[in-house]
Order: structure tokens, then C-alpha cells, then sequence
């Protein structure tokens, strides 16, 4: 069976004065009906320009889309703006790290959860009015029917994120995308809203791709997980998979990077040396190179000059073998 969403070869180049960026540069994945892909890696990986380009909200003046993003059978990087803005924030919806992005200051909160309902599925005012009711509720909001009429700024930050999440799912979107959606937020509202989450994806059984920096919230939230560096997928598998035996040198990197549960965090924090690179002017050959500790391994120059591939499936785009990989991971990474 055809994937729900599948993206093929995306690339997305930015003109700036600097000249061209690429922001995204040849990227393949696939998300099932019902299951959550988690995308990880540091900023300028070009992961949130890869989501904003699903949805249609890259600027066509400034940048360039190639490949192909196939949602239920239908193509989207050829769509229309018409046809986009029939899918946003009823087949598709988005979920931000800031509330204030989505939700305007001007109107209550309770006729921005309405509005997209009544434009999506034609419902009369009163209907969508107790459907952004019934949605406060699925998402905590106590006294729902007072406070539908209040302003976003009457709400906690907690109280906005629920709000924005009720605004994304009340037509039922078949694909959510969740950029950083808990990032800003306290430990214990993270974690009562990362449930809230799972809770409404089996209820309407909804695809999630899941964007973070964070690992443990991937390892709780993704089914499969996507590591991206400088534009680029360099590794695929289950989340189990690649958190218990990755197999990319930047992965090891972001694992070590990771504070351990219940560990001294500022101790426990390894992070990679050097920085991301630029986009404009990308390393040749392997993009890690210049922050790789294994070249040698791989073979030296070969890494400089090769750009490694990623094959279908659980794979890491890397020069290193099967064995260096499993090796270097066990011996060196793991033991820590
Ligand atoms: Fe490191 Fe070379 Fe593998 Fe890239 S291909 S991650 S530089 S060993
Ligand atoms: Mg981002």
C-alpha cells in the first residue's frame, strides 16, 4: 500500500543576498496512517523548512521546491495555493512551539477554534461554536463554556498550547505536524500535553510528524525517527532502533549531547564540537566531516569528497561499514 504521506528527493533552496541556501537538499520519508515520525536534529537541520513546505507556506517568491510531497494520493508541491489552503487546518494542521503564532490577539479564542470548522465543513455559527466548545474540553480547558469567550491573553501559556492544539484538530486532520510543540513549556505541562497528544492521534488516528531537539521526548512521543544535519536524512529506523544502536556519527553525537534521566544534566551534557554548517556554502562529501571524530576510520579523504547515501529502510548515510558502525558504537559511544 501506498504510504499516507510519502516526500521523495525534496529540495528547497532560499535566494538570499548571500546567494542560495539549500535548506533542504534531497530528502525521502514516509509516514504511515496512525503513526507518529519523529524529526530530529539542531536548528538549521532543515527540519521545520521541510514542514512549512508540506504545507504550502514557503514563500514562492524567495524559494524553490523540487521533488515530490504525495499526501493521500495527491501531489502537493505542484498544487495550487487554492488547493493548499482546502487542505490547511482541515486535512493538515500545524501545531507551533509559540501559540501566539497561530492565535491572534484580537479574537477569542473560542472563534478562532470556529472559524476553520465553519470555512472546512460549512457548519453554522452555533454548531462551530459548540464544536470549539467540545474541543476545549478534549483538550482540559476548565469551564470550557466560560471560557470560550475569553482572549488568548486570559490563558496561561499551558491554557494557549491546549487552546492552539484544539484549533489544529477540530476538523480531524488526517496529518499533524508538530513543530517544537512543547518546547517553551514546564516539565509537567510538556508532559500532560505530549498525552494529550497520543490520546487525540488514537482517537482520530491521525499521522504526526513530530519535530524536536529533544530525543526523550522523540523516544516517547515517535514510532520512527528521521535524524536530519544540514538539510540532509543521515539516518532512518524505529525510534527503538535508533536510539538503542544508532549508527551515524552525528547521532552518537546528539546521544551523548542528551542529559541522562535522573544524571547530573550539566555533566551528562556532551555536545558535538564545532558548529552547524552553513547552508549556503555546505561541506562537500559527507556534511559531517569537518565535526567527525571517524574519518579516519572510513577511510580518510573519502569523506571529504563522497556524499554518503541513504538507503531505504533502517540505514545510516555514512562511509563507515556495517561492523566500524556496530563496533565504534559499542566500544566507544555506549560506555559512558
Ligand atoms: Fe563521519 Fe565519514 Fe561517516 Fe560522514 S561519512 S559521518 S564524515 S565517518
Ligand atoms: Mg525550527
Amino acid at each position: 500500500p501506498e504510504p499516507f504521506l510519502s516526500v521523495r528527493d525534496l529540495r528547497v533552496r532560499f535566494s538570499t543576498e548571500d546567494g542560495i541556501v539549500k535548506a533542504v537538499d534531497g530528502l525521502s520519508f514516509d509516514v504511515e496512517r496512525g503513526k507518529t515520525l519523529g524529526i530530529v536534529g539542531e536548528s538549521g537541520s532543515g527540519k521545520s523548512v521541510t514542514n512549512l513546505t508540506i504545507l504550502g507556506l514557503h514563500n514562492p517568491k524567495t524559494s524553490t521546491v523540487e521533488g515530490e510531497i504525495v499526501l493521500d494520493g495527491q501531489e502537493l508541491v505542484t498544487a495550487g495555493e487554492k488547493e493548499m489552503e482546502k487542505l490547511r487546518g482541515n486535512k493538515v494542521a500545524m501545531i507551533f512551539q509559540d501559540p501566539l503564532t497561530a492565535l491572534s490577539p484580537y479574537y477569542t479564542v473560542g472563534r478562532q477554534i470556529a472559524e476553520p470548522y465553519m470555512k472546512h465543513t460549512g457548519a453554522s455559527k452555533k454548531e462551530a461554536r459548540a464544536r470549539a466548545i467540545e474541543m476545549l474540553t478534549k483538550v482540559g480547558i476548565p469551564q470550557p463554556k466560560t471560557r470560550v469567550d475569553d482572549y488568548p491573553h486570559q490563558f496561561s501559556g499551558g491554557m494557549r498550547q491546549r487552546a492552539m492544539i484544539a484549533m489544529a484538530l477540530v476538523c480531524d486532520p488526517d496529518l499533524l505536524i508538530a513543530d517544537e510543540p512543547t518546547t517553551a513549556l514546564d516539565v509537567t505541562v510538556q508532559a500532560q500535553i505530549l498525552d494529550l497528544l497520543k490520546e487525540l492521534q488514537q482517537e482520530v488516528g491521525s499521522a504526526i510528524v513530530f519535530i524536536t531537539h529533544d530525543l526523550g521526548v522523540i523516544s516517547d512521543m515517535a514510532d520512527d525517527l528521521l535524524v536530519m544535519y544540514s538539510g540532509r536524512a543521515v539516518e532512518r529506523g524505529s525510534v527503538r532502533e535508533v536510539l538503542r544502536a544508532p549508527r551515524h556519527p552525528y547521532t552518537w553525537g546528539l546521544l551523548s549531547s542528551m542529559p541522562r534521566l535522573g544524571g547530573d544534566t550539566a555533566q551528562a551534557l556532551n555536545p558535538i564540537p564545532g558548529s552547524p554548517p552553513s547552508l549556503l556554502n555546505p561541506p562537500s562529501g559527507c556534511a559531517f566531516h569537518p565535526r567527525c571524530a571517524f574519518t579516519a576510520e572510513a577511510g580518510g579523504d573519502r569523506c571529504a569528497t563522497d556524499r554518503p547515501a541513504l538507503a531505504d529502510g533502517r540505514a545510516a548515510a555514512c562511509h563507515l561499514t556495517a561492523d566500524q558502525k556496530q563496533r565504534i558504537f559499542i566500544d566507544t559511544i555506549q560506555p559512558r
